[in-house]
């Protein structure tokens, strides 16, 4: 940070305290240089991180928009919820955590892919196809073959019939 009097960036703080309700830190700082004293302030910045859509724009991620993108893709299917929640929790966390100012929809589509992969099979498929716009019978071909070798690989290392089964209400899109 650089001193206001002589633009100096080496300063040491001589007392740090809450300030702002305890919203942020206020440090008082001595110029190492010209010795004057000045205050800074330190609060967190408001969480908020842009979506690049395809086209260049921009706008807010919004959580309901990504809620409902993955609602529709499990429309009629044996969904819990809790377990829809849950991945647009994690998502929306990874996007926060790990992505300071933006994100593609692409990137979003593969974070979404890979939670409806873990969830639901036809939920995963059909939204992988309007996210990653197909547009013959091939790739969904193509997408069910790829499941299919995955499917057969994961039952061969684990035991059968091992998986846990949840009964769970269709949802109604
Ligand atoms: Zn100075």
């Amino acid at each position: 940070m650089k001193c206001p009097y002589c633009g100096n960036a080496e300063q040491k703080v001589l007392d740090s305290r809450p300030a702002r309700e305890g919203t942020a830190v206020r440090r008082r700082r001595e110029c190492d240089h010209c010795q004057r004293r000045f205050t800074t302030f330190e609060e967190p910045e408001k969480p908020r991180v842009f979506v690049v859509k395809r086209d260049g724009t921009r706008e807010d991620f919004n959580r309901e928009k990504l809620m409902g993108s993955m609602l529709l893709a499990c429309g009629k299917r044996p969904v819990a919820i809790q377990d829809l929640e849950h991945a647009v929790t994690s998502i929306e966390r990874h996007i926060f955590d790990e992505h300071e100012q933006e994100i593609s929809t692409s990137e979003i589509g593969e974070l979404v892919t890979d939670e409806l992969y873990r969830i639901d099979s036809i939920a995963y498929i059909r939204y992988s196809s309007v996210y990653r716009g197909f547009e013959c019978p091939q790739q969904f071909a193509e997408i069910v073959r790829r499941m299919q070798k995955e499917e057969r690989a994961r039952t061969a290392e684990s035991k059968p019939n091992g998986k846990a089964s949840r009964k769970a209400q269709p949802i109604d899109v």
